[in-house]
């Protein structure tokens, strides 16, 4: 049995299988990877592709990630937060355009105390209450993730980053630790958030062999969406001069993924865009079933900057959903408005 076809029934391989479905240079097998991902997407979301607005609320944060360009050293950071206002805003004309999921992501930024956001989510939930909220504001106490949650949050990303703790100390100062991360992500999991994860595909240090590891790690926590996304250097951190991750190998980690968990919900991120002119769309071949147009207020977008050349297309603007809709019509998808929440499998 090939390997594509091993993965599709068992929905895992061991570690040397992923690193050899990674490597391989099989072109036969390599197409059927892609094939297989799209039956499935098909198959599980009748090519529905989800539509969720970001909302990029303070570039303030007190962590020190090597590789992104919001760590507290870069001194070239611009850095703003929105106020409640604003974000209520946001929501406003998210809601009026047909969004009804809004991601609240930002730096790891204490002036928004648990209080604080609390005061946020349930203002929100209030006015929209038929959408969802998505939380993607880095590590906070289990206390803090069970008052967001009773405010009304119902789903949380939070990236591993990796699986490998020696690579997650090459990535991150010494005071964060992955132990940390991962039991972050069993307790949102436990308080019945929708959990996603995830991790930068060729962060600077990544190995192959620490891909089968992250995809091992996924598997075990069967979270309801999965994130990942090549990086792209910052100029401002220490991995500046580090190349960007591969377009190649993000789609196979998609198509994998596709397969290991065929009814997770798996963005296809903006950093793919940035990294290539149809990126996006690559990686919705590849089983990612939801885009995530920018929302954030055009005369702060230009500051929130993970990584450069972000937010470059026009696409990513939530004002150019009518572009997004044709682009994914051309492709035979279809952009959904519905809020697309995680529906676990039924075992018959
Ligand atoms: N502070 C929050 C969320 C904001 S960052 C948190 O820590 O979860 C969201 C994600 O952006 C991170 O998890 C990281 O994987 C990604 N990111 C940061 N810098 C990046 C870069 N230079 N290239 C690509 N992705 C990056």
């Amino acid at each position: 049995m090939d390997l594509v076809t091993k993965l599709a029934a068992n929905r895992m391989l061991t570690s040397d299988e992923f690193q050899n479905l990674m490597l391989t240079e099989d072109a036969t097998l390599r197409a059927k990877l892609f094939r297989f991902a799209q039956q499935v997407t098909a198959l599980n979301f009748h090519n529905k592709v989800y539509l969720r607005g970001l909302i990029e609320f303070t570039t303030h944060c007190q962590r020190d990630c090597f590789y992104c360009g919001l760590r507290c050293s870069n001194k070239h950071a611009e850095r703003y937060r929105l106020t409640k206002e604003q974000i209520l805003e946001c929501c406003k004309e998210g809601y009026a355009l047909g969004f009804r999921t809004f991601i609240l992501q930002g730096g790891e930024d204490h002036f928004f105390t648990d209080n604080v956001m609390c005061d946020i989510i349930y203002s929100i939930k209030t006015l929209y209450k038929d959408c969802a909220i998505t939380l993607s504001i880095g590590e906070r106490s289990l206390n803090a993730y069970k008052m967001f949650y009773d405010a009304g949050a119902n789903r949380y990303l939070l990236r591993h980053e990796t699986a490998d703790s020696l690579h997650y100390s090459r990535l991150h100062p010494p005071s964060d630790s992955l132990e940390t991360r991962k039991e972050s992500l069993y307790n949102l999991k436990e308080l019945g958030y929708q959990v996603g994860t995830g991790f930068m595909v060729g962060s600077p240090y990544q190995l192959t062999e620490y891909f089968a590891d992250d995809l091992a790690f996924i598997k075990k926590l069967n979270p309801a969406i999965v994130d990942i996304a090549p990086f792209i250097p910052n100029k401002d951190t220490p991995f500046r001069h580090q190349s960007p991750g591969s377009l190649e190998d993000t789609l196979r980690l998609l198509a994998i993924l596709r397969l290991m968990l065929p009814h997770a919900l798996m963005p296809a991120a903006a950093t793919l865009a940035a990294l290539h002119p149809n990126g996006r769309q690559h990686g919705i071949l590849a089983g990612a079933n939801e885009v995530t147009p920018n929302l954030t207020p055009a005369n702060v977008r230009r500051k929130y900057f993970l990584y450069n050349n972000q937010a470059s297309t026009q696409e990513e603007k939530a004002e150019n959903l009518r572009f997004l809709n044709a682009q994914m019509k051309n492709m035979g998808y279809e952009l959904c408005i519905d809020r697309g929440d995680y529906v676990p499998e039924t075992t018959p």
